[in-house]
This record gives structure tokens, C-alpha cells and sequence, in this order.
């Protein structure tokens, strides 16, 4: 990896940033543990929130809600808003909330937890919202992609007691909205925290402790290493899926068709992550511009060594690069994160 890559310590290591990833245990505990009532050989532990608020139920938040009903641990009450009643109707079909409620500073009241699972773009109108009716000593934390961006725009509306805890689940696919989520999106999956200096520990042991109950191994990371991490391995990947999908799309009617015929060559994986949410990756890149234009203007100057490799023949650079890729790849089948 990069000079810039992770390093990982041993558990528990929280409190003050640093550059480095603190690892905080990648197996859920299992605190609180007591037998099932209805299922004597099903344990399960005592509700982490009376009532957790999710504001935006698409792939993320819907997830999250469908865990929270099939485990009964992570709150005792779900409350769902969305921005159109459409979704909120679908959610009462889906049958995965307890209450739904149009207007978010509603959904928020008296809820010991409250997500933002929006595009990160509405975020910073969604808490300025919110921020008066927050319940005091209430956890607010998000899954936003971006976190310096969420930070900056949610930070200074949080209200003093209200404890802010920033989150990132490193998890997802193509699909979006309350149909697409299942329970075990963040199976051994990370979920990143990024919580600002001073922020309350208990508050953050309790968002962590929240994503184990998803199936989640939790690091902490500064939110500007977030970024920079997130850059490369999502959003710069992202970018390039559109951009090649584009360029497809602009060809002659007759390559477009052969595109398509032959597109399992290779092009289909990229459609794959082009078909993600427009909305979603437009808030992302402008909520992550620098990091982004960095990794971009490093890839494509290495696209540029790669096309000079093409055209001078340059066989044996090609052939390292290839099995740069490789070893890339078979590193992650090796993780369980392929
Ligand atoms: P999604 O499936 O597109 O759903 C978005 C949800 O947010 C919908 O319920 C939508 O309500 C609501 N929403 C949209 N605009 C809103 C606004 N202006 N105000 C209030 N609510 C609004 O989204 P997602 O994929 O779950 O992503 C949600 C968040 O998770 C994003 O911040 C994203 O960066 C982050 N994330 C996504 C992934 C991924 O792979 N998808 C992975 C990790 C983190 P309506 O349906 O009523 O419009």
C-alpha cells in the first residue's frame, strides 16, 4: 500500500486522532446476553436505544431498519422518515418500522439515537431542521460517504448535550431505496467512525457497539484519512464507471450495439457500479472534491505512464502493472472482501 495506507493497533486504543486506525474488536460482544423468550435457544441482548430515528430509508438506512426488526437489540422503538410519502408508504408495506413520520423533527422527538441515512448533500438542511428538537444527551450520527464534508455542514448545528458521532459503513451495492436493503449488507463488512476530538466515549462506544450488532468490524480514522482512503477505493473507481460508460455511450450507433453484445468482456463490471443512485454520487463527489481531483490526477498520470508503455512497447511494464492487479485482487479474496 501507499505511504498514506492504515495502520491497524490492537483494541481499545480511542480518545485523541492520530494517523493511524484504531481497531476496535472484529467479533461482536455479546453484552447483556438473555434467552429469547418465545425462542429459548436464541440469545439476545438488551436494546441499545429506546427509539433510533432513521432519516433517509434507502439502501443504507432501510438495511439498518431491517436488522434493528429481525434481531429486536439495537432499539426497542424504529421510526422512519423520508423525504416523500411514496417511500414512507412502501415502508409501511415492507413492515420494517414501527412509526413513520413525514416531517423529520417529529420523527426525531424523543429518540435516543437519530441517523442520517440521506445523500450527504441534505444533510446540513436536514439537521439545521432537526437540530431544536433533538432530545438532550441524544446520539446523532450518520452514514454519510463523505465525512470532512459532514463534519463541516452538521458539526456546528448540533446542539450543546447532543452527543455527534459520525459514521461510515463500508458497504453497499447498485440498488437504492427501501426495497434494496437486507440484513446482511454489513456483514464483515467496516463501518469507519470519524468522531471530531472530545466527543463523548460512551456515545462513540455505543454507535460502534450499534454496527458490531449489524455484523460490522469498526476501526476509527481521522475524517480527512477517511476521505483520502474513501477517494481511491470508491469514489475515483465510481468516477471512472461513469466515465467509461459515457464514452461508450458516445460512440458510433454501430460500436454502441457491439458494446453491448460483448460487454461481458469487461465493460458489464463497470455498469455494474455505474448504475448506482445519480443523486447519491453527485453529493459525493462535490462533498469530497479535493481528495478526489488528487486521486484523479494520480491515476491519470499513470494511465498516461501506462498509454506511453502501449505505444513504446514497453512489454514488461505492462506486465508488472498487470499483476499489480492481481496480487490487489487475490489480497482481497484473501480479507473476505472481494
Ligand atoms: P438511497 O437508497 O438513494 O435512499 C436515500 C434516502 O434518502 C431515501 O429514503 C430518500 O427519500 C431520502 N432522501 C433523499 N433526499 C433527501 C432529502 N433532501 N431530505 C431528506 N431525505 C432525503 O440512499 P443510500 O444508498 O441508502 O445512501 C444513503 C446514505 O448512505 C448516503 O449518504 C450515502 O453516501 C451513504 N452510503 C451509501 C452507500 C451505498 O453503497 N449506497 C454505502 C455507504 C454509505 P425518498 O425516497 O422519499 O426520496
Amino acid at each position: 500500500m501507499r505511504a498514506w495506507a492504515a495502520k491497524r493497533t490492537e483494541a481499545g486504543g480511542r480518545g485523541a486522532h492520530s494517523r493511524e486506525l484504531r481497531l476496535y474488536s472484529p467479533l461482536p460482544p455479546t453484552p447483556f446476553l438473555k434467552e429469547r423468550g418465545s425462542n429459548p435457544g436464541t440469545l439476545m441482548s438488551d436494546p441499545l436505544f429506546r427509539r433510533l430515528t432513521l432519516l433517509g430509508i434507502g439502501l443504507i438506512g432501510s438495511s439498518v431498519a431491517r436488522i434493528a426488526r429481525e434481531r429486536g437489540d439495537l432499539a426497542a422503538e424504529v421510526v422512519v422518515n423520508a423525504r416523500t410519502q411514496k417511500t414512507l408508504d412502501r415502508v409501511v408495506q415492507l413492515g420494517f418500522a414501527d412509526r413513520v413520520e413525514l416531517d423529520p423533527a417529529r420523527a426525531v422527538a424523543g429518540a435516543d439515537c437519530v441517523m442520517l441515512a440521506a445523500p450527504v448533500g441534505a444533510f446540513a438542511e436536514l439537521a439545521a431542521h432537526i437540530a431544536p428538537h433533538l432530545a438532550p444527551g441524544a446520539i446523532l450520527t450518520d452514514v454519510g460517504s463523505t465525512k470532512q464534508s459532514v463534519i463541516r455542514d452538521v458539526g456546528p448545528l448540533v446542539p450543546a448535550g447532543v452527543h455527534f458521532v459520525p459514521a461510515h459503513p463500508v458497504a453497499g451495492t447498485e440498488y437504492s431505496g427501501p426495497d434494496a436493503g437486507f440484513t446482511t449488507l454489513f456483514q464483515g463488512r467496516w463501518t469507519l467512525l470519524t468522531p471530531p476530538p472530545g466527543t463523548d466515549e460512551a456515545a462513540v462506544e455505543k454507535v460502534a457497539e450499534l454496527w458490531r450488532r449489524c455484523g460490522s468490524m469498526i476501526e476509527q480514522m481521522e475524517p480527512a484519512h477517511h476521505d483520502r482512503v474513501l477517494a481511491i477505493v470508491s469514489h475515483l473507481p465510481h468516477l471512472i464507471a461513469f466515465t467509461i460508460c459515457g464514452t461508450a455511450d458516445d460512440l458510433a450507433d454501430e460500436s454502441r450495439q457491439e458494446v453491448l453484445n460483448f460487454a461481458a468482456s469487461g465493460f458489464r463490471d463497470f455498469t455494474r457500479i455505474a448504475a448506482s443512485d445519480p443523486v447519491m454520487w453527485r453529493d459525493i463527489f462535490l462533498n469530497n472534491r479535493e481528495a478526489l481531483l488528487e486521486m484523479l490526477a494520480r491515476f491519470m498520470e499513470d494511465a498516461q505512464a501506462m498509454s506511453r508503455a502501449v505505444r513504446w512497447g514497453d512489454a514488461a511494464y505492462i506486465e508488472d502493472m498487470v499483476e499489480r492487479g492481481r496480487k490487489i485482487r487475490r489480497s482481497l479474496i484473501e480479507l473476505k472482501q472481494a
